[in-house]
C-alpha cells in the first residue's frame, strides 16, 4: 500500500512522528488508508437496556458492521491507483462545535472545481465525523479540509493548524469516500491521533512549532523530555501515547529506529515490512508498526471496534490498553453506539 514519507536524516526515535509525514511537508501528518472491494450485508442489533445503570450510556452494538469495518480496514485491495503529484487542498472550513463556516478556497485547476465546489459532499463526511466523534472530545479541531490526491493513497489525516499549534485540522480526500466502511475506520483511527496528541496529552512546543526545519531546536526539546517525545512536543508523564510507549515499545525501540534510519524509500518499507513480519502478534495491522503514533491510533480504532480481546498476545494487550480509562471506555460505548446508527 502506498505510503509517503519525507526522510530526515536525524535520530529516528527523535523525529519518530515525522517519520509519516507526507509530501506537504512541514507539520507531522498522519495518514492513513484502506481498501476493500468486499461487500457485506449491514445489520445491527441492540443490546437489552441496562435496567439497574439508568445513567449510563445506552449499549448500542452491531458486531456485523463492525467485523466489516475491521475487515475492510484488514483487507488491501486491487483498485487502480491513480497518481497525482501530492495532495491538493481544494477548501478550508473553519469549525466551531458541529458548525462549518467561512470557506476558503485554493486555487486550483479547472477540472478539479467540481469537487471544491461541492460542498454538499464536503458536509456529508464532515457530519459523519462529526456525528460519530461527540462534540465535547473533539474540541481541538479547528479546521477542515478537503483534498485529493487522486483515488487511493492518502484517505485522511490530520495536522496541527498552521495558526495555533494547539489546534488541529481533519483533512480528508474526497476521491476516496466512497466506501464507508474505510471512512468509518479512518476517521476514527484520526480521531485516535488527536485524541493521543492534542494539547492536553502532548503540550506542543511552540520553538519547534514556529521553527519547523529547525533540527537543533528539535534535538534540545526531545533531549529536555523525560517522557515519549511524539514530534509535537513532550508527552505528559500519565498520557495516554506514554504509557503505551513505555509499555509496548521500550522492547523494539532500538530495532525500530534501524528502520527509521533507511534513507531509501524502498529500502525502508522493505525494513519496515521486515520489522513487522518479526513482530506480528504486536500489532493490530501491518500499518500499527509505523511508529508508535500509529500504533496507539490503529490499536485505539480496534478497541472501538472489537470486542474486549479474551487472547493474550501483544496485540491484544494494545487493545486492552485503553479498558484501564474508565474515560476511554464510556467514550468507546459513545462512538460504537454513533457507528450502529450511522451505518445501519
Ligand atoms: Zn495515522
Amino acid at each position: 500500500m502506498p505510503r509517503t514519507r519525507i526522510f530526515l536524516s536525524m535520530i529516528a526515535l527523535l523525529f519518530s512522528s515525522l517519520a509519516c509525514a507526507t509530501l506537504m511537508g512541514e507539520d507531522p501528518y498522519y495518514d492513513e488508508t484502506y481498501y476493500s472491494d468486499e461487500e457485506t450485508e449491514i445489520l445491527t442489533e441492540e443490546a437489552p437496556p441496562q435496567e439497574n445503570d439508568p445513567g449510563s450510556p445506552q449499549s448500542l452494538t452491531c458486531p456485523v458492521v463492525t467485523d466489516a469495518i475491521l475487515e475492510a480496514a484488514l483487507t488491501p485491495g486491487e483498485s487502480e491507483t491513480e497518481e497525482m503529484d501530492g495532495e491538493i487542498y481544494l477548501v478550508t472550513y473553519s469549525v466551531n462545535g458541529d458548525e462549518l463556516f467561512d470557506p476558503y478556497y485554493e486555487d486550483v485547476s479547472a477540472d478539479l472545481e467540481d469537487e471544491q465546489m461541492d460542498e454538499s459532499a464536503h458536509r456529508e463526511i464532515w457530519d459523519q465525523f462529526s456525528s460519530l466523534i461527540p462534540a465535547q472530545h473533539r474540541s481541538m479541531i479547528a479546521e477542515y479540509s478537503i483534498f485529493t490526491d487522486g483515488a487511493d493513497n492518502v484517505l485522511a489525516a490530520v495536522a496541527q493548524t498552521q495558526s495555533d499549534p494547539s489546534t488541529w485540522s481533519l483533512q480528508v480526500d474526497i476521491a476516496d469516500i466512497s466506501d464507508p466502511y474505510n471512512l468509518t475506520f479512518t476517521l476514527i483511527h484520526e480521531y485516535g491521533h488527536l485524541l493521543t496528541l492534542g494539547p492536553d496529552q502532548v503540550p506542543p512546543s511552540l520553538a519547534i512549532f514556529n521553527n519547523p526545519e529547525d533540527e537543533d531546536i528539535y534535538f534540545q526539546e526531545a533531549s529536555a523530555c523525560p517522557n515519549y517525545f511524539p514530534g509535537e512536543g513532550c508527552a505528559e508523564a500519565d498520557s495516554y501515547i506514554d504509557d503505551f510507549y513505555n509499555e509496548f515499545w521500550l522492547d523494539i525501540s532500538e530495532e525500530w529506529n534501524q528502520v527509521n534510519l533507511e534513507e531509501d524509500d524502498d529500502a525502508y518499507y522493505e525494513a519496515l515490512d521486515a520489522f513487522y513480519a518479526k513482530y506480528a502478534d504486536q500489532f493490530v495491522t501491518d500499518y500499527a508498526a509505523t511508529n508508535p503514533e500509529e500504533d496507539i491510533a490503529e490499536s485505539w480504532t480496534f478497541f472501538v471496534l472489537s470486542p474486549e480481546p479474551e487472547g493474550n498476545t501483544i496485540a491484544d494487550q494494545k487493545i486492552l490498553f485503553f479498558y484501564q480509562y474508565p474515560e476511554l471506555v464510556e467514550l468507546r460505548t459513545e462512538i460504537l453506539k454513533n457507528v450502529c446508527v450511522s451505518l445501519q
